[in-house]
């Protein structure tokens, strides 16, 4: 049995996660201040005694005498939540992580840093592979989540070099499930609640920037994958879906399976918005042997469904 630290644990993703590590008979403590996450996620998992539950923000320093491995989701993911409080979000990934890397050191523990396909910015390269060194604005109002994970990611290797942390970093691409929250702002959760409640939907711009969406559950088995390589892949990798599509047909497909009346709204493109975006997954395939097993339309019809229970509440 192992013990686990998940910080971001009551976030959508980290939900999923610890989840996971539990059912295969794992310690786990979940780290977080519910900034963004919610109790509610993990609400089935309070009273199991493998689960403890640290709330705290992890800009503060932190401490657990063992922990075998941590993975370390902790920050806002959603545009409009991690450019709410941009300083407060640059500090979660800079403080944040130099708090996992002591932690990680101390425990002789291995860490895994949830990085971004937004470190690769308004890509010039498509798809992107993980050479690819990246097209970010410094100082736009997307640099504080852009910069601050670029910055985890120096951390992470500089902690590898220095110290010899036996760190691991994963460059996420969208993903999508159940457990966002609905008013998580992100692209696929306000285009179904649009589409369930026959309001319209909002596309930024022209509709024709492009995103390719993975299923959470996918995600999951990539981050397993990755924190169970050998202590030499200490370098990114991407995991994500390369099935691409643009806004406009992503809106189209949501109004169809939820059959919804929806009309379509042409809003302001958003400042900085990434064009085009679709990861190369060949690194992934070849180190980790995974790939992504769920097609969109499954994966929204799942994440339909648990909206539409959320909304009936
Ligand atoms: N988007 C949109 N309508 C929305 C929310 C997002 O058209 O209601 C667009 C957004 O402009 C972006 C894409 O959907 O081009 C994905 O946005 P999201 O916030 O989900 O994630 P990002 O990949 O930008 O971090």
């Amino acid at each position: 049995m192992k013990r686990i630290l998940v910080t971001g644990g009551g976030g959508f993703v980290g939900s999923h996660l610890c989840e996971r590590l539990l059912r295969e008979g794992n310690q786990v403590v979940c780290l977080d201040d519910f900034y963004t996450g919610s109790k509610q996620n993990i609400s089935s998992f309070i009273g199991n005694s493998d689960f403890k539950l640290v709330e705290c923000d992890v800009r503060v320093p932190f401490n657990e005498e063992t922990v075998d491995e941590i993975y370390h989701l902790a920050c806002p993911a959603s545009p409009i939540h991690y450019q709410e409080n941009a300083v407060k979000t640059l500090e979660t990934s800079v403080l944040g992580s130099i708090n996992v890397l002591k932690l990680a050191h101390k425990c002789n523990a291995k860490v895994l840093l949830t990085s971004t396909s937004e470190v690769y910015g308004n890509s010039m390269v498509h798809p992107q592979d993980e050479s690819y060194w990246g097209n970010v604005n410094p100082i736009g109002i997307r640099s504080c989540y852009d910069e601050g994970k670029r910055c985890s990611e120096t951390l992470f290797s500089d902690y590898h070099r220095q110290y010899g942390v036996r760190t691991k970093i994963v460059r996420i691409f969208n993903t999508y499930g159940p457990r966002m929250q609905c008013d998580d702002g992100r692209v696929i959760s306000n285009f179904i609640i649009q589409a369930l409640q026959n309001r319209s939907i909002t596309l930024y711009g022209n509709g024709k920037q492009t995103r390719s969406f993975q299923y959470v559950d996918d995600l999951i088995e990539g981050l397993i994958r990755m924190m169970q390589t050998d202590d030499s892949v200490s370098f990114p990798v991407n995991i994500g879906n390369t099935h691409e599509v643009t806004m406009v047909d992503l809106a189209e497909k949501i109004k169809l399976l939820t059959g919804s009346h929806s009309a379509m709204t042409f809003c302001d493109a958003l400042e900085d918005d990434p064009i085009r975006r679709k990861p190369d997954i060949s690194l992934a395939r070849k180190i980790l042997n995974w790939q992504p097993t769920v097609q969109l339309d499954e994966g929204l019809k799942r994440t339909i469904d648990y909206f539409r229970e959320q909304l009936n509440k």
